[in-house]
């Protein structure tokens, strides 16, 4: 099992259907503990995303993956469209000269792009931010492939770590973006960048294997 070109684009585009119907869910996290855009961000973002895709196909994933990066860093406002781009941009270079990903190579595409949000935006596990799901996610799929999991193993144990990730933001104080400037109100909230982040790994885990 591997992803190809067509797994990728068929993942970039659900994204657009899922962040379009999260778009409330997302924006009401938003509006708890930062400006209530974090679901409009990403709708818009990723319906970008679709229509170029849509209109000039990309060659290969290495593209592809580099096309959806400009298009987020391009569309989007907020901390969510350059951290997600940055995560692209950085997958799009662990890309090169491969047609498809099996296990080991999602694992380090995923690296590449976590490690460029970490250097982006100097967060650290237990600020509160999408990185509370996409570190967990990341030991998660290492330790399966490093246990021999193909594909599918690593990005299941992949979404179920950025689900705990995810839920595991509620009773954190935010250290880090706009929901730190309420200090100990942002406790009790979970994280809407933590959420989105986990609707784009389980829909990896959908699409990928
Ligand atoms: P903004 O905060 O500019 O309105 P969004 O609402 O689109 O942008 O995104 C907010 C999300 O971005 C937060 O929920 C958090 O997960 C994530 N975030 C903010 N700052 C950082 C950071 N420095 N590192 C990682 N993620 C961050
Ligand atoms: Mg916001």
């Amino acid at each position: 099992m591997a992803a190809g070109k067509q797994e990728v684009i068929d993942w970039l585009s659900d994204l657009q259907r899922i962040y379009s119907e999260n778009r409330e869910l997302l924006t009401a996290l938003d509006s708890a503990i930062g400006d209530a855009d974090h679901g409009i961000n990403m709708d818009r973002g990723f319906t970008a995303v679709k229509a170029e895709l849509d209109t000039h196909p990309p060659v290969d994933l290495r593209s592809l993956f580099q096309t959806a990066a400009m298009v987020l860093i391009r569309t989007v406002g907020g901390a969510a469209g350059p951290l997600y781009g940055t995560f692209l941009l950085r997958a799009s270079a662990a890309c090169a000269g491969k047609e498809v990903l099996g296990a080991g190579d999602a694992v380090a595409v995923f690296r590449a792009g976590v490690e460029g949000i970490q250097q982006r935006g100097k967060a650290e596990a237990g600020d509160k931010t999408m990185l509370d799901t996409f570190l967990p996610a990341l030991s998660a799929m290492q330790e399966v492939l490093e246990t021999g999991g193909d594909l599918r193993a690593v990005l299941e144990a992949g979404t179920a770590a950025a689900e705990s990730g995810m839920l595991s933001t509620v009773p954190m104080q935010a250290r880090k973006g706009r929901a730190s400037y309420l200090g100990a109100r942002s406790v009790g909230h979970q994280d809407p960048g933590a959420t989105s982040a986990c609707l784009m790994i389980r829909a990896a885990a959908d699409h990928w294997a």
